[in-house]
């Protein structure tokens, strides 16, 4: 039993998750149940309830999930639903489709019985009030984001993933990024492994990142080759790629992982034997250069 999740809020969010697997339940709650985790904390401003607003002030929430048979589901520009990770699961389960957007989905979710709350916390107003007087969209950058992204395997050697976000603070009005995204933000595979993807969205869906993670995996690559070669694809073929931060995590059908990141700061948290560890990722661009490129 394995689980992995993205940044320091990863921590308490697998302790969640590991509790369900080592009750012998599937990763599918786990990543479901870890991730409401960090969604339902006002303290992590980059997913779920307490998430940063749009450039209008409005909070949208975006998330997928995606089981060990490729079955998956999507909520995308939900205003009003404090755990769309669940939504997305309901939308995997209940309906025909993978991917259910805006009024569409909060209509959805009132037919599953999931009330509509009110997102924007009094924290997050007071931040878009003072963003506001300058919109400087410089601020649009590595360090206004951080999605979480769950990967597990259970007792059985069943695979999930799961992925939610608020999206980039001062996003446009209607912008959706990698994470509800199969293939970009989530990708899972049961006869090869998992992937998820966090930071700038724009990045991380022009190479299709997880998918290309689990693909190079299926290919004979471990978890950390994947996961640096994914990072690498991105400084290979997006020119501005310095300015922007991305991470992939990943594992593998035999439990070797792995995480990489373009920039210095990403941390993942590992939990494997009941023990829960955060890393500091390994990164491709030199610490040296962090400075220049930061300021
Ligand atoms: N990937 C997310 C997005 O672009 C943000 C993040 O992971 O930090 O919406």
């Amino acid at each position: 039993m394995i689980v992995l999740s993205t940044w320091n809020f990863g921590l308490p969010a697998n302790k969640v998750a590991w509790q369900i697997v080592a009750n012998n339940g599937t990763a599918l709650d786990a990543v479901e149940h870890g991730v409401r985790h960090a969604e339902a904390d006002p303290e992590v401003r980059s997913v779920g309830y307490g998430g940063m607003p749009d450039k209008d002030g409005i909070v949208t929430l975006d998330a997928c999930i995606m089981d060990h048979y490729g079955n998956c589901g999507s909520v995308a520009y939900v205003k009003d639903i404090k755990h769309p990770v669940t939504l997305a699961r309901r939308v995997m389960e209940r309906t025909d489709h993978i991917m259910l957007v805006g009024e569409g989905a909060s209509k959805f979710a009132e037919s599953q019985g999931i009330m509509r709350d009110y997102l924007l916390t009094d924290d997050a107003r007071t931040r878009w009030k003072k963003w506001k007087k300058t919109q400087d969209f410089q601020q649009v950058n590595w360090e206004n984001h951080d999605t979480i992204g769950m990967i597990a395997m259970d007792g059985a050697g069943l695979f999930a993933g799961a992925c939610t976000t608020s999206g980039l603070a001062w996003k446009m009005h209607g912008r959706v990024g990698d994470s509800p995204i199969i293939g970009s933000g989530l990708f899972v595979d049961g006869s090869v492994g998992a992937a998820v993807a966090t930071g700038h969205g724009e990045s991380i869906m022009k190479m299709c990142g997880s998918f290309l993670v689990v693909e190079l995996m299926r290919n004979g690559a471990t978890p950390m080759e994947a996961c640096k070669a994914a990072a690498r694809r991105i400084a290979s073929t997006q020119p501005d790629w310095k300015k922007n931060q991305a991470g992939f995590l990943a594992m593998d059908i035999h439990g070797n992982v792995g995480g990489f990141s373009l920039r210095n700061g990403f941390q993942y948290a590992h939990s494997e034997n009941g023990v829960h560890t955060l890393i500091d990722s390994e990164h491709l661009l030199p610490k040296e250069e962090h400075e220049v490129q930061s300021t």
